[in-house]
């Protein structure tokens, strides 16, 4: 079976060709495709490899702009020469990453009109996401029609959190009109809580985890046997965590304070969103290569923004673990997650008195995968390299199983 993947973002859009083998998917991409909307002024640069080799330049169409420029490139699966498929009918499905499914979806979800209309529905809540993601299911329906398209949602994973940790303290109306904590990332938290079962060799079902997600958007979740109890982005990605240009949880008064002064919402939106967080501490960069960079050099405001960024970590992994009554494994993913040995190094540091002890040659060599912690420690300290496209057809999979 080949399964298609398209992750559509704000500014850019990954995608992937995926085979199954003996009801598996295959880790290796068929065919990747890398999309950066906003490479030059009014310019898309479009990459594209096989089978994990050296990616290359693919021509852009320049009559169509957004995403229906991407209509060749899809073609370029199944027709002419160099096509992979036979023909489009080769597709088994077509998953697709949706950041926001509200309350609505708990699982992976078959696309129907209503579906998309819901999907359509929640743009408020995504306004970033959710309309590249419906520009996609659109453009796929077109291009591979009678396809089946699945919707494998960035909420699903945390709808299960129990009220006390999903609720907001407002009045209840608020909640039961939608105001309440719902929580993203959820592909990858998932996909870290099973690859730490299979890392560590122990169910699921038995496994109390801590999951950290750190890219440019950073959140942590709470995971007991397989569900998330908690996690620390809420009703929007704004909240929780410090993250590269995200403020991360602050005090609404400053909002307040901020509006009552006359700063518009568009502004105070772009400043949260856009203008804070590590680039807005360090006035340098989003960047966390960056700040480690400005560091060496003796650049005080990204020690700052470092020491910050780890400071609300650690507060927030601390709030994380009382969900929990034990704790199993702490594992790191991400761009940050995945390479800062200096983040992992100073958010363990002295966490002794929790079992959490890591091994300094072992963080430094930043395993793809793998445990980092110290052979005694009670704690197993895990880096998971990130597959939310993998993650993505397995889901499809799943739903083309019925299951
Ligand atoms: P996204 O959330 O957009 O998917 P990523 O998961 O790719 O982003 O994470 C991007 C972040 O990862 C950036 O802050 C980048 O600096 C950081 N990062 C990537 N490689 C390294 C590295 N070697 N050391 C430190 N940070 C890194």
């Amino acid at each position: 079976m080949n399964i298609l993947v398209i992750n559509a973002g704000s500014s850019s859009l990954k995608s992937s060709l995926f085979q199954t083998v003996e009801g598996k998917v295959e880790t290796t991409p068929l065919w990747q495709a890398q999309v950066d909307f906003t490479y030059r002024a009014g310019e898309t640069l479009i990459q594209t490899r096989r089978r994990g080799g050296s990616w290359t330049p693919f021509p852009t169409s320049s009559s169509q702009t957004g995403i229906q420029a991407l209509a060749p490139l899809f073609e370029s699966l199944w027709q002419g020469e160099e096509a992979l498929l036979p023909q489009v009918e080769a597709l088994a499905a077509i998953g697709h990453r949706v950041v926001h499914g509200g309350s609505l979806y708990q699982r992976p979800t078959l696309i129907t009109a209503t579906v998309e209309q819901t999907i359509e529905q929640l743009i408020p809540l995504a306004p970033a996401h959710n309309p590249a993601a419906l520009e996609g299911i659109r453009l796929l329906g077109q291009l591979a029609p009678g396809i089946p398209q699945v919707a494998v949602f960035d909420t699903a994973f945390h709808q299960q959190m129990p009220p006390a940790a999903a609720f907001y303290p407002l009045p209840y109306t608020w909640t039961e009109q939608g105001i309440r904590r719902y929580g993203f990332h959820g592909i990858n938290h998932e996909y870290c809580a099973r690859r730490a079962a299979e890392l560590l060799n122990r169910p699921l079902e038995s496994l109390q985890l801590i999951t950290c997600h750190l890219g440019n958007g950073c959140s942590l979740a709470a995971i007991r046997g397989g569900k998330s109890v908690d996690t620390t982005m809420g009703y929007t990605p704004l909240e929780g965590l410090m993250m590269g240009s995200r403020s991360g949880s602050v005090d609404p008064g400053i909002l307040i304070h901020q509006l009552r002064q006359g700063m518009s919402v568009e502004e105070l939106d772009r400043v949260l969103n856009r203008e804070s967080g590590l680039k807005g501490v360090s006035g340098l960069s989003s960047d966390m290569r960056t700040i480690l960079e400005a560091i060496e050099a003796g650049h005080k405001r990204a020690e700052l923004a470092f020491e910050m960024f780890v400071h609300r970590l650690r507060s927030q992994i601390g709030s994380m673990l009382m969900n929990l009554d034990r704790l199993d494994g702490l594992v790191f993913s991400g761009g940050i997650g995945e390479n800062s040995a200096p983040v992992r190094a100073a958010t363990c540091a002295n966490l002794g008195f929790l079992g959490i002890q890591i091994d300094p040659v072992l963080n430094a060599g930043s395993p793809r995968n793998g445990d980092i912690s110290t052979s005694d420690a009670a704690v197993r300290v895990l880096v998971i390299s990130a597959q939310e496209d993998w993650a993505i057809a397995t889901a499809c999979l799943a739903v083309l199983q019925g299951q």
